[in-house]
């Protein structure tokens, strides 16, 4: 087995001893990791889990996840983990596309899964703690020895969807591979690693930039079953945590919380954000604390790191996304696929031993989305005259406004910037003069109200007339998806009346 299937049993092999995962109280040795792993994947085997099958999982961050992932490895079956915080007919809709077998689901889940239709392939359910206990404690430990390669599939991540449908990204454990090498180059993670991983496993930043680099290096996952900024402060203190991955309202929600100033984040090594555009404040009250940002930006279906901003470029590059990973072949081109000059907008394209193969059983789309071998991320981006990467915006999000093309994303980091407001999104909304023009969405800051007319004067200067917005509407939150991205066609639906 070369697939991640085999980490438990070489992390065994090397490091026994060493402490592989905490959650709450307890601890988990690799060797106790592969034991586990082991016994599940037999008893998965027993209750007619094969070769190819999918096995989905249902739950927050918890051991059982990671067990499930490699036993699902270790008999080259397909891992499928599935958003906590989608409705039971989604989660319905993504065990029917995937025509998952079996389904290791998280207690809190029991009703919804319950209530799941009886039409799709599920034939086994394992309750954690309940009958997937039972099930690990009586299976037997003896190495299971099935050939996995790395052109094997591994997981079906549904992308996150913020437009369209879920489209379910086959990932191979090469990509999963391939991604964990390029975070080891590019990071100085080391064995001693301590990761707090409060970042949703379901998702891939998670899964691959934080826990499983982690995992083949041989340091220790702290899960937490989701993300609050207290418990990020307690914990950081508390396992003196050195590596930690978010997305920017999380390391925003940690900066202004009340013990901010005074927490002990002196263990802190490597803190990666990424995942959606990383606002240039938070770069700065992060970096005035003595803690610099590597920056991340990726994509499912790239297993996902792409670019990468390194620690020494941080602060100089701020706003940039950095350059492509080790083992990533990252351009900027024109529709004809031409590279773009210095400063011109193009849509980033991917090619890697990383990047997927395609989306589960839609070969059009993945046709679709593969133009000579590069994969099309839908973003816009720029490169600066060093190569840095600029990202723009998503090409979907543009608005056109008297011919003028204007990205949101420059808009919100100019609006983040005003101190009496958290969140920003920009939309286009209709304009009989103009086509379209831009409307701020913005979340003020608890007990803060910002008048719309002064935050607009706030703007002039510092962006092209035409770019500041018409109007500036106060809203209490913004929709995200579960993994923080803005989720801007619902913001458009709401907001986005003339
Ligand atoms: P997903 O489909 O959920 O994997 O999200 C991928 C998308 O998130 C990318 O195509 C980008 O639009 C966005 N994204 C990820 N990282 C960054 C980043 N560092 N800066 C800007 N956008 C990002
Ligand atoms: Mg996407």
């Amino acid at each position: 087995n070369e697939g991640l299937g085999s980490w438990p049993a070489r992390r065994a092999r090397k490091t026994p001893h060493r402490t592989a995962l905490i959650h709450r109280e307890s601890a988990t040795d690799y060797g106790t990791l592969h034991t586990r792993t082991t016994r599940l994947a037999h008893a998965l085997r027993v209750r007619g889990v094969r070769r190819g099958d999918r096995i989905a999982y249902l739950g927050p961050n918890h051991p059982s996840y990671l067990e499930t992932l490699f036993a699902a490895g270790t008999l080259g079956a397909v891992f499928v983990p599935l958003n906590i915080r989608l409705a039971g007919p989604e989660i319905a809709y993504q065990l029917a596309d995937s025509g998952a077998r079996a389904l290791v689901y998280g207690p809190s889940y029991a009703g919804l899964v319950a209530g799941l239709p009886g039409s799709t392939d599920v034939r086994l359910y394992l309750e954690v703690g309940g009958e997937y206990e039972a099930a690990v404690a009586e299976a037997p430990a003896e190495p299971i020895d099935e050939p996995v390669g790395a052109d094997d599939t591994c997981i079906i991540m549904y992308t996150s969807g913020t437009t369209g449908r879920p489209k379910g990204a086959m990932l191979t454990h090469g990509n999963l591979i391939w991604n964990a090498v390029n975070v080891l180059v590019d990071t100085d993670l080391i064995a001693d690693e301590r990761a707090l991983v409060s970042a949703p496993l379901f998702h891939t930043a998670g899964l691959n930039m934080l826990t499983l680099p982690v995992l083949l290096k041989g340091g220790t996952c702290v899960l937490v079953d989701s993300f609050d900024a207290d418990a990020t402060l307690d914990l950081v203190e508390r396992h003196r945590i050195t590596f930690m991955f978010g997305v920017p309202t999380m390391f925003d929600q940690v900066a202004r919380h009340p013990r901010w100033p005074d927490a002990d984040l002196s263990s802190l090594r490597i803190l990666t954000c990424g995942g959606s555009p990383v606002p240039t404040p938070l770069i700065a009250a992060y970096h005035e604390r003595g803690l610099t940002f590597l920056q991340g930006y990726g994509m499912t279906e790239a297993a996902p790191g792409t670019l990468f901003l390194d620690a020494e470029h941080a602060v100089t590059k701020a706003g940039s996304a950095g350059v492509p990973h080790f083992f990533s072949d990252v351009r900027v081109v024109r529709p004809d696929l031409s590279p773009v000059d210095t400063g011109e907008v193009g849509e980033v394209v991917v090619r890697g031993p990383h990047v997927m193969p395609g989306y589960w059983g839609l070969p059009e789309e993945t046709a679709a989305s593969f133009a000579d071998g590069w994969f099309r991320s839908g973003d816009a981006a720029q490169v600066d005259e060093d190569g840095y990467v600029h990202i723009v915006d998503r090409i979907k999000d543009m608005i056109i406004s008297g011919g003028e093309n204007i990205y949101p994303a420059e808009i919100e980091d100019q609006i983040l910037a005003h101190p009496d407001i958290v969140e920003c999104a920009v939309i286009g909304v209709p304009d009989d003069r103009w086509g379209e023009v831009p409307r701020a969405v913005v979340v003020p800051r608890e007990g803060a109200a910002p008048d719309p007319d002064e935050v607009l004067a706030s703007l002039a200067g510092r962006l092209a007339k035409y770019k500041i917005p018409k109007s500036v509407v106060l809203a209490d939150e913004l929709p995200r998806t579960a993994s923080g991205k803005l989720l801007k066609s619902r913001v458009r639906t709401r907001y986005g009346k003339q």
